[in-house]
């Protein structure tokens, strides 16, 4: 493909792990889109499913006595799945919408069981957690929360290191437990680079979270629904959340689907009562959307069918021995990977940008993050081959930059 440096690239058609553009490039997709076509691109049974769903009943709103079968099943699916027992399910359109539930849900439960101060949302420098007002206010990536005249959207949101469990307790004596809600993090750190948890990091934040009462909520938009080759990386690394986000994966982008899981402490004091119990209101024209709900059923099925879960703990496999061998080059400073999620992070003499747009001229669409990293997350569906010829894809960049191609910043 001739270069692309600084332009739009129109992608006008997709298959398996393949996108082509309006001028019949043919690009191996090796970020899985926005980190989630899961699955892969152009699954038949996928239109299917929703022509026939839109053909029987195309929406009707999940609100006050009505309800729908996809809906349902849909929550029955996620319960069934989800990383702990007993979860209640909030549904909505993504992964910004998951967050501010989520938030918003943290701070309703404190306030409901009577501890009103208890306001505070911590969470960890270059986290990204969407950009509703919520996922601004607590974005670690301090560029999204810049320019709205206050520290912060939303108030009472801290940020802290990201790898350092003392960094929280210290936030703790801080702020004081009294006045803190909840602690959000991404199992592992997408869009900030791809930090994978440091071995013992989660393990003392959840005692700090139990001990000080504090809400443990994982932001698993990315990595839900096998990224890091358990249906939920809350299993991978043991976490034990109150609340789980996700969005993304649920559907591998085949419809527009977010929602939450919701453990028993946190929903329980909104149903001990019966009629008298105090109703959570949050809800979307969209949630519980049947054809939605439809295509994550049958994202699940395949899934499922295909072992795609397995593939994606074997793809990070070779993943992981690609990177390690990549590392001896002169202009990669280290490389990272939490589940089928990997991170070239490049040496100070290269710039992932200029990087990223000459893999795609080699076939290959790869993406800068902070950190002058270049993200690796494919589809489960590619082959070990196709994998390893996107990671020499990038050795033959460096190679060629190494050798003195000049570099032009777009
Ligand atoms: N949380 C995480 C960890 C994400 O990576 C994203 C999006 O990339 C979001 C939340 C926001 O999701 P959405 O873009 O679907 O609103």
């Amino acid at each position: 493909m001739p270069s692309v440096i600084g332009q739009q690239i129109k992608i006008v058609s997709a298959d398996g792990a393949y996108l082509t553009t309006d001028t019949g490039a043919r690009l191996l997709d090796g970020t899985a889109s926005l980190w989630y076509a899961n699955i892969g691109h152009g699954r038949e049974e996928m239109a299917q499913i929703a022509y026939e769903q839109m053909k029987k009943l195309e929406a009707y709103h999940v609100f006050g006595r009505y309800t729908n079968d996809r809906a349902i099943e849909l929550s029955e699916k996620l319960r069934s799945i989800a990383p702990f027992d007993d979860a209640k399910v909030i549904l909505n359109s993504g992964g910004s919408d998951s967050i501010d539930v989520a938030l918003k849900l943290a701070r309703r439960y404190w306030n409901h069981i009577g501890r009103a101060n208890k306001k505070v949302i911590i969470s960890r420098e270059h986290s990204y957690h969407g950009l509703h007002a919520y996922g601004t206010s607590v974005a670690g990536l301090d560029f999204n929360r810049e320019g709205y005249g206050t520290d912060s959207l939303v108030d009472g949101t801290e940020r802290i290191e990201k790898h350092d469990a003392g960094a929280f307790a210290d936030a703790i004596e801080r702020i004081g437990a009294e006045n803190i809600a909840a602690y959000i993090a991404e199992p592992v750190m997408g869009t900030g680079g791809v930090h994978p948890p440091q071995p013992g990091y989660f393990k003392e934040i959840q005692r700090l979270c139990h001990e000080n009462d504090i809400l443990f909520i994982a932001d698993e938009v990315i990595t839900g629904f096998g990224r890091t080759g358990e249906m939920f990386a809350s299993t991978r690394y043991q976490l034990r959340p109150d609340i789980v986000t996700f969005a993304k994966g649920v559907t591998s982008g085949y419809a527009a689907l977010g929602g939450i899981l919701v453990a028993p402490r946190v929903w329980r004091p909104f149903f001990e009562n019966g009629a008298d119990s105090p109703t959570y209101r949050h809800g979307t024209t969209y949630s519980g959307h049947p054809v939605t709900a439809a295509l994550a059923l049958k994202n699940m099925e395949i899934l499922e069918r295909e072992n795609l879960i397995a593939r994606s703990a074997a793809l990070e496999e070779v993943l992981t021995a690609e990177l390690k061998a990549l590392e001896s080059h002169e202009l990669v400073k280290t490389t990272r990977v939490g589940g089928f999620l990997g991170g070239i992070e490049l040496s100070d003499k290269v710039n992932a940008e200029f990087v990223t747009d000459k893999i795609i001229e080699h076939g290959f669409i790869t993406r800068p993050l902070r950190g002058n990293t270049v993200q690796i997350s494919p589809p489960f569906i590619l082959t070990d081959q196709e994998l390893r010829g996107l990671v020499r894809a990038v050795g033959t960049v460096l190679d060629s930059l190494k050798a003195g191609t000049p570099q032009v910043t777009a």
